[in-house]
């Protein structure tokens, strides 16, 4: 199917789960489309840490699909196999307290990580990995890109989303455009430390994973109680306003402030194997959700989950929304 409009050839800055969702939904109304990411894989922060001897999920932990529009997404991703429903015996910390959760949301997880549904995603669409975008610029209206690696990317576009976090949705339109930076600028991220580990002192729990509250610890969860995963690592994420204070610890510093926290928590952390993980922008975004950001009139969008409410979902449908409003529907 041919774009109603004038909108042929779309560039998209980030293939995390924003960015692949507005692609694929642009490619299906046959706008040609080519995504630019800065690392080496697609799925953001929907990610696995993996290494010789583990793997480990250790941005988002799962995902739920309240919108029919994504749950009917996710159904497509449980039958293509790489999704599937994890329900964990949860417990919570609150107070100096354990008790049992009685949460009864449905939680979806990739499979065999959680990087799978955008691995899937990015199948078929022209992604140039390892390709930073440095600069946009205006040009006989249409846009020329720059990036760290390489310099000038050699075609021009007649639309440009960004599809990555206020932080750096803001260093790119800061002198482009003053409703494009004014939004970004609104937005308030936050970091996480995550930290992977094994605890091989540690006893069988009666738990597979855990909203900690009012502890420097937000997380904690056992890797091999989702499905399709082995080995015995934990995820555990810091708060996002105790890892915001302290996002410029060191490793090590981090490390051992949630090691107290986890001691106080009952775990037996003697003889850990520990890797540790910074995210600098990982929650958090406009007070009032917007959705997204369209300015037609010079053929730039914003999408991601900071616009639409943080989380897996609010992420896929800010760029399945943002694509529908370029394609003309
Ligand atoms: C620790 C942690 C725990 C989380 N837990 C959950 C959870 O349990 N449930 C849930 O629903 N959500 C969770 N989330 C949030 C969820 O991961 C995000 O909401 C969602 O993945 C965001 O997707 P996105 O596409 O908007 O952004 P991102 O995933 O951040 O994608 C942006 C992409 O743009 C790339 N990029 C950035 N700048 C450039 C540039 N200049 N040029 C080229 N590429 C660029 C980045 O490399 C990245 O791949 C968690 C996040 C973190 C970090």
């Amino acid at each position: 199917m041919s774009p109603p409009n004038s909108i042929q050839k779309v560039a998209i800055i980030g293939a995390g789960i924003a960015g692949l969702s507005c692609a694929k939904e642009l490619q299906s109304h046959g706008v040609a489309v080519d995504v630019f990411e800065k690392s080496r894989g697609a799925s953001g922060r929907m990610s696995t840490r993996r290494t010789q001897e583990w793997a480990a999920d250790h941005g988002a932990q799962y995902f739920t699909a309240r919108d029919p529009r994504f749950h009917q997404e996710v159904q497509r991703w449980v039958q293509a196999g790489i999704a599937d429903i994890w329900s964990p015996t949860l417990k919570v910390f609150t107070d100096g307290v354990w008790h049992k959760s009685n949460s009864r949301e449905t939680r979806y997880v990739g499979i065999p990580s959680m990087n799978s549904p955008g691995k899937y995603l990015a199948e078929d669409l022209t992604i140039q990995y390892e390709t930073t975008i440095s600069r946009l610029e205006r040009r006989g209206g249409q846009w020329a890109l720059q990036c760290n690696e390489s310099g000038a990317i050699s075609a021009l576009y007649d639309y440009v989303v960004l599809a990555i976090p206020a932080p750096q949705a803001s260093i790119l339109v800061k002198d482009l455009d003053s409703r494009a930076s004014d939004i970004a600028d609104s937005a308030q991220m936050k970091a996480c430390w995550t930290m992977m580990a094994h605890f091989p002192n540690q006893p069988t729990t009666d738990f597979d994973a855990a909203f900690i509250n009012q502890e420097i610890i937000s997380w904690i969860c056992q890797n091999e109680s989702k499905p399709m995963r082995q080995g015995s690592r934990w995820t555990i994420h810091g708060s996002p306003d105790w890892s915001q204070e302290n996002v410029e610890l060191s490793k090590e510093d981090a490390q051992n402030q949630m090691m107290e926290c986890l001691a106080h928590l009952g775990f037996d952390c003697r003889n850990p194997e520990i890797s540790m993980h910074r995210w600098r922008y990982a929650s958090g975004g406009l007070e009032n959700a917007t959705g997204f950001l369209s300015l037609s009139d010079v053929g730039l969008g914003l999408c991601g989950d900071w616009l639409n409410g943080g989380r897996v979902e609010g992420a896929w449908l800010s760029g399945f929304r943002l694509a529908a409003v370029i394609h003309g529907e």
